[in-house]
Parts: C-alpha cells; structure tokens; sequence
C-alpha cells in the first residue's frame, strides 16, 4: 500500500513531529494554512472518516483524546479549529485519516 501519512509514521518520509504516543503522531503540516497547522493521525491506516466501523474506532478515539495534548503542546489555549476532509467533495488529498488543528490566530471563513 502506498500512503504518503503511512511512509511519514514509519520515518520513511520525513516530518517535523509535535507530539506523539504508542497509537497516535501529529506533525506540522507542509503547506500550513495558518500560524499553527499540525496534523494529527492514528497509527492505523484507516482511509477516512467514512471508513470508521467498530474494529477501528478506538483508534480514532485515541486521536481525539491527543488532540486537546497536541493542542496544549502548540499554545492554542485561546481555541483552536479541528477539520478532517473526506473524500472528492471533502477535499481529502491524502487518504489516511488526519484532523488538521489549525490555530494561532482568529480564523476566517467559517463553513459550519
Ligand atoms: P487533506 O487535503 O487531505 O485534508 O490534507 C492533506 C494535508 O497534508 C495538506 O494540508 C497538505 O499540505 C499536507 N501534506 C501533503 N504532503 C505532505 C508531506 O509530505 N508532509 C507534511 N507534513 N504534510 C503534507
Ligand atoms: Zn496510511
């Protein structure tokens, strides 16, 4: 399987890493979109949101529980956005599960 988040978990590929447990790497994302933009992803190659089901949804669990970590790491104690892409339509470019956590600053555009 060839996938790009899966090359960066394995130190194939490498990244700049802020924060990381025995299920869960976040890491600074290459093309950031704001003062902090780090992406957060489980170890398990799990393609999307779309493709969480009962076998692999305690390794989506330990991603939230990282987040606030990874959060705190970072210096977003006045908030931050959390976004996960899925699919055509969504967006997603890479097709390993990530939660981006953009902060830093007031965010723009607010979709939802
Ligand atoms: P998506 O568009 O799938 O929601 O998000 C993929 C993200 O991965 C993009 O924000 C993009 O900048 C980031 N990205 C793509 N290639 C690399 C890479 O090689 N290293 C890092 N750190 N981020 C990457
Ligand atoms: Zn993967």
């Amino acid at each position: 399987m060839d996938c790009l988040f899966c090359a960066i978990i394995e130190g194939k590929i490498p990244s700049t890493k802020v924060y990381e447990d025995d299920c869960v790497l976040a890491f600074k994302d290459i093309n950031p979109n704001a003062p902090v933009h780090v992406l957060v992803v489980p170890k398990t190659h799990i393609e999307s949101v779309d493709c969480v089901n009962e076998d692999n949804v305690d390794f989506v669990a330990k991603v939230m529980l990282a987040i606030p970590k990874v959060a705190k790491v970072c210096g977003l104690e006045n908030g931050y956005r959390v976004i996960t892409n899925v699919g055509e339509d969504g967006g997603q470019t890479v097709k390993h599960i990530h939660f981006h956590i953009l902060g830093g600053e007031k965010l723009p555009v607010k979709l939802a």
